[in-house]
């Protein structure tokens, strides 16, 4: 991708583990790579399309006159954040805060921390078969698209959906929501476990009835078979009700494991190899999602509630 590059930026600061480095301050250099697409910008000669270097010198430069960190770390990580958020046309930065003149009795020329931060984009299944379902899954879209850091979020429309797996329990009502993201995988885990138990979620029976279920099924490239988080999810190629409301919001989604994309999954189940289903449970769209969207598709095939 494209950068805008701010080299050797100096800053005077007060950072560091000594109290008399944050009383007394010392000088900082900064790095900033900025991953920003700047082909409108470049054809169209206008600054609207870019992101103006000056105005993000200056808010490195203030950003880290006004905190004070013990470590370079802290300042680099928070400062990231702070340029995500602060300005939409950057994708994912690399960060580089340089402490030439770090209290460090040896000889060396500089001492730094780089990091990598961005924008991720994310896809997860969403589901509920308690009480008010479509209210359950409204509300959690409500929060997701509150976070700070989460944007760009897109919502399928929501799917009635027979359960399986032995449960006896009343119908689901799924769907799939995209996102980009500033949290990482177990923070955005952590963030979906909140607005479980926020929805009263209680986990007696394994793939029992639900308030609010919320699972990740891709997070960018990142490839987990952790079981507190697994990723891409491992059970999604055999699930209809993911697949389906996923390929509504992006079909070309491919598992990076697998190498099959979302509407490639679902083909092969909607077309099993000898032609026949493995349940005939049937699912239907039946609510619309916060995005307006109505769907009546009804279809065969194995299904579950997320
Ligand atoms: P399934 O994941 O098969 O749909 P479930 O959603 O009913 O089952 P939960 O009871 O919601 O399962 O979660 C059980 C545990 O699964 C959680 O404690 C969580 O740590 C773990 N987990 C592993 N991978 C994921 C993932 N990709 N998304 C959400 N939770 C996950
Ligand atoms: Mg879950
Ligand atoms: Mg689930």
């Amino acid at each position: 991708m494209d950068q805008i590059r701010i080299e050797n930026l100096e800053v005077y600061a007060g950072h560091g583990v000594h109290p008399y480095e944050r009383e007394e301050g010392q000088s900082f250099l900064v790095d900033a790579v900025l991953y920003t697409d700047l082909r409108m910008a470049g054809m169209t000669d206008d600054l609207a399309f870019s992101t103006h270097y000056g105005h993000v010198s200056k808010r490195i430069n203030s950003y880290l006159r006004e905190h004070t960190f013990q470590l370079i770390e802290a300042a680099a990580e928070h400062l990231a954040k702070e340029l995500l958020l602060e300005f939409p046309r950057i994708d994912a930065l690399v960060l580089e805060v340089k402490k030439p003149h770090a209290p460090v009795k040896l000889p060396f020329s500089n001492l730094a921390v780089r990091i990598e931060r961005g924008w991720k984009q994310a896809y997860l299944g969403i589901g509920s078969n308690m009480g008010d379902r479509r209210a359950f899954l409204e509300k959690a879209v409500q929060r997701i698209k509150d976070h700070p850091e989460i944007r760009d979020v897109q919502c399928s429309s929501w799917m009635i959906t027979k359960p399986y797996g032995g449960v006896e329990q009343e119908d689901f009502l799924n769907g799939a929501i995209g996102i980009r993201t500033l949290l990482q995988p177990y923070e955005l885990l952590a963030f979906l476990q909140s607005l479980e138990a926020e929805a009263g979620r209680e986990r007696k029976v394994h793939w029992g009835p639900r308030t609010l279920d919320l699972d990740i099924l891709f997070y960018e490239g990142f490839v987990s078979t952790d079981p507190k988080l697994t990723v891409p999810h491992p059970d999604m190629a055999n699930r209809e009700f993911v697949l389906k409301p996923l390929c509504e919001i992006s079909p070309w989604q491919y598992n990076p494991v697998t190498g099959k994309s979302a509407g490639q999954m679902l083909a092969a189940l909607e077309r099993p190899a000898g032609g026949f289903h493995s349940s005939s449970a049937s699912v239907s769209f039946g609510a619309s999602s916060p995005t307006g969207a109505e769907k009546t598709d009804t279809f065969t095939g194995p299904t579950t509630g997320v």
